[in-house]
């Protein structure tokens, strides 16, 4: 075992000198548990249960159909959208708190291919993304270029190195998730912006892992559109509705084929035939799940007490010490990192593969250690600065250490549903 540069009484003294440290009284987290998951599903904002019981109690139980109007829930999108959009660079009334991250994905794409169409590229017919993107990503991009039926394709590229050159005369829009879920790689967004613009294509980003995680800018990087989750790194809670950006320059030309009422002019008006509505709210679609929509702002609320320059100074020595401890106390195991080194790569997790991935973080999570598994062999921790300590990080890597040292994981362990 190399020499350790830190002990756990210095995880603990950084800890006292957090200034971040105090936020962490504002999520609710079991006792005895360290959460190396909030990439996935953030913790609880206390708050979250009394804004919960506010909503079902009083302003659905007793106020029944007025809430729409008397509580707020109509425009909670787009409320919710503004105060989630310093955390992007998003401007006033670019963002929208609505859907899922895959159908506003699809909302995105269509946009984008229908701008392209109807400009001097018009005949580009390809949708550039990563073979490494999220599944749902893929899968959404692929749906919708069948379902237009005038010859679009995806086109799937290996590596970040050969994104460049497949963004060619035939690319009409590129799709790229700026961290990436399994490795936490972090794209340059500016540059790959300047390259997809200078090649005469747009640019839709998926933040799912960048929302919360890392400092974004979307209006200097000159995106074209982006969307991501609130459930992940903003805390919203299981299955909270995701957002979509559209810049005000691109907001006259959007346009997509998800036209349900949220998205007319006048939804009361029940027109025949449809007409968008200005800004935003032309990107959304149909009734949302008020309840769920609510407590966003319990998660977005937090991140108005700090900045993401003071999380990303945190998760960036939160992501190191997790390398540096590992790499030191577990050196004699085959456990290899996958995530950048270099900071500008590294988004708000760290990935080491083990062959015997899925059985080892199985042991973790019964010792309360909980990170969670993606295929193949990657062991995945996220680091959520608003609640996760330093000396976290030393204890949990002192449990993955006993756990490897006596091998004490099976390997016969069988799979939930949900990993
Ligand atoms: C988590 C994640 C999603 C999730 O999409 P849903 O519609 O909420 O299921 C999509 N894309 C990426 C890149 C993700 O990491």
């Amino acid at each position: 075992m190399s020499e350790l540069s830190i002990t756990r009484a210095d995880c603990i003294g950084r800890d006292a000198q957090d200034p971040l440290a105090p936020l962490r009284e504002r999520f609710d987290l079991p006792p005895d548990l360290i959460y190396l998951d909030g990439n996935s599903l953030g913790a609880r904002p206390r708050a979250a249960l009394e804004r919960a019981q506010a909503v079902v109690a009083r302003e659905w139980g007793r106020d029944l159909i007025k809430s729409w109007n008397t509580a707020g829930w109509f425009d909670m999108p787009k409320r919710l959208g503004e105060r989630l959009a310093p955390l992007i660079g998003a401007g006033a009334g670019e963002v929208a708190v609505t859907d899922t991250t895959s159908l506003n994905l699809f909302k995105a794409l269509a946009a984008a291919v229908r701008i392209q169409a109807e400009g001097p590229y018009a005949a580009r017919r390809v949708i550039v993304t990563e073979r490494s993107n999220f599944p749902t990503d893929i899968y959404m991009a692929e749906g919708l270029a069948e379902w237009l039926e005038r010859g679009y394709s995806v086109r799937l590229v290996d590596s970040v190195d050969e994104l460049p050159a497949a963004i060619d005369g035939n690319c009409a829009v590129v799709m790229l998730t700026h961290v990436n879920y399994r490795t936490g790689y972090q794209h340059d967004m500016a540059d790959l912006t300047r390259h997809a613009h200078g090649a005469g294509a747009l640019i839709v980003w998926d933040l799912a892992h960048s929302a919360g995680a890392v400092p974004l800018d979307l209006t200097a990087a000159e995106a074209d559109f982006a969307v991501g989750c609130t459930y992940k790194y903003l805390n919203g809670g299981p299955g909270s509705p995701a957002f979509i950006w559209v810049p005000q320059r691109h907001q006259a030309q959007f346009a997509h084929p998800l036209t349900g009422w949220w998205s007319h002019a006048k939804p009361f008006a029940m027109a025949h035939g449809f007409a968008p509505s200005d800004g935003i709210g032309r990107a959304l679609c149909g009734t949302q799940p008020v309840v769920s929509l609510a407590l966003v702002e319990c998660g977005l609320e937090i991140f108005e007490e700090t900045n993401m320059a003071a999380i990303r100074t945190k998760s960036l020595g939160l992501t190191d010490l997790f390398i540096e401890l590992v790499e030191a106390t577990c050196a004699n195991h085959p456990v290899k990192l996958v995530t950048p080194r270099e900071h500008a790569r590294r988004g708000s997790q760290v990935s080491f593969t083990h062959p015997h991935g899925y059985a080892v973080m199985a042991a973790l999570i019964a010792r309360g250690v909980i990170g969670d598994y993606r295929e193949p062999e990657i062991m995945r921790f996220g680091f959520t600065p608003l609640y996760t300590r330093h000396v976290d990080v030393w204890d949990a890597v002192a449990i993955l250490k006993d756990i490897l040292d006596r091998e004490d994981y099976d390997v016969t362990a069988e799979r939930g549903a949900v990993t």
